[in-house]
């Protein structure tokens, strides 16, 4: 039984024989019941649920698949995890790392081959923080986990101006304490929950404000080098997070306990990308979709593309330059009602 020791100020609170031991394969869940939350979040159900269980059940059956074939084809296509990883899944108590935990764990079962997961919780000594949630809803799920104390909101609340934004060097600080942790508990993936519109959010941002073109990749070594960092739930909307964590009734711990305000310009990269997916259905799903189709021949980086270089092969290149010509597709998605025609030989 993996359980929580008491620690000392700005201890880590584990199970001693977590680090020691080769941690037990979790029993496979897909073709079990589904496993909601314990009843730690039972004071939560919506009334939904209690009108109708066997629908949420039927729906939150749905979606799993939905979320486990995406989160299996991320996995796939960036050689997210490979057999024989200790995966630490970070918990922070959002619905995103809970749905990340538990369709982590459904794959499992399913992977063929075997790796281990350790949910890792940063106790970051917030007000009001209620420290028994994730230890028993771990417990009652039987997964191997790490609760890691550290009051990171303090040194916050004394270093940032009062009014200031505390985002950025609580993440710091949280980001550091979670690679120590990794390195003690034999961790070869950090596993984040960002999802897609995550990602999206973060390629304006950098747009935006940083003048780069990046954003947040699904896989990555961490900025000490030390450790690659994951992001499973890249291909996976928001929005049906919300969805799943609702009808899993995961016990959700609020995430404003700091009293930090939304980084204003986060919020608003957010609004414009929900007011686009409103007015322009589609137009998120397109961006998204060119992250992962860049031609470096065709953007203007002399990093990623010798442009000295470029001489005339005298051969027809599918890739060249069609500067004066209609671009067939991009007129057919911005004239609706106008028919674009290919013309043979044109
Ligand atoms: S909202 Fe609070 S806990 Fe979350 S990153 Fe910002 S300062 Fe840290």
């Amino acid at each position: 039984m993996i359980g929580i020791v008491p620690a000392g100020p700005g201890g880590l609170c584990y199970h001693p024989r977590l680090a020691a031991l080769p941690l037990p394969r979790i029993a496979a869940m897909d073709d079990a019941p589904l496993a909601r939350a314990p009843d730690v979040a039972a004071s939560a159900t919506p009334a939904a649920h209690a009108a109708d269980p066997r629908k949420a059940e039927f729906e939150a059956n749905k979606l799993r698949k939905r979320l486990r074939r995406q989160v299996g084809q991320a996995i796939g296509d960036y050689g997210l995890i490979s057999p024989g990883d200790r995966v630490m899944v970070c918990l922070s108590g959002g619905k995103d790392s809970y749905g990340l935990l538990d369709i982590l764990r459904s794959l499992q079962g399913r992977a063929p081959f075997h790796f281990d997961i350790v949910a890792v919780n940063l106790d970051q000594k917030q007000p009001g923080f209620p420290a028994d949630v994730l230890p028993r809803y771990l417990e009652g799920l039987g997964v191997p986990f790490r609760i890691a104390e550290q009051d990171t909101y303090s040194v916050v609340k004394r270093v940032v101006a009062a009014g200031a934004t505390m985002c950025s060097m609580c993440s710091r600080l949280r980001r550091g304490v979670l690679y120590r942790v990794a390195g003690e508990i034999g961790a070869t993936r950090i596993a984040l929950g960002h999802h897609r519109d995550d990602i999206l959010a973060t390629f304006f941002l950098n747009l935006f404000f940083g003048g780069k073109l990046k954003t947040m990749p699904p896989k990555l070594v961490s900025d000490d080098g030390r450790h690659v960092v994951i992001r499973p739930l890249a291909y996976v909307r928001e929005r049906d997070l919300v969805r799943y964590a609702d009808l899993m009734r995961f016990p959700i711990i609020p995430c404003n306990l700091c009293g930090s305000q939304e980084h204003l310009q986060r919020r608003q990269v957010a609004l414009m990308l929900r007011d686009w997916e409103r007015k322009f259905p589609g137009r998120t799903e397109s961006i998204y979709n060119a992250l992962a189709k860049v031609v470096p021949s065709h953007l203007m980086d002399r990093a990623l593309f010798d442009f000295a270089a470029v001489r005339a092969t005298g051969r027809a290149e599918p890739d060249g330059d069609i500067a004066f010509d209609v671009d067939t597709a991009l007129e057919r998605a911005t004239a609706p009602g106008v028919v674009a025609v290919d013309l043979p030989g044109a």
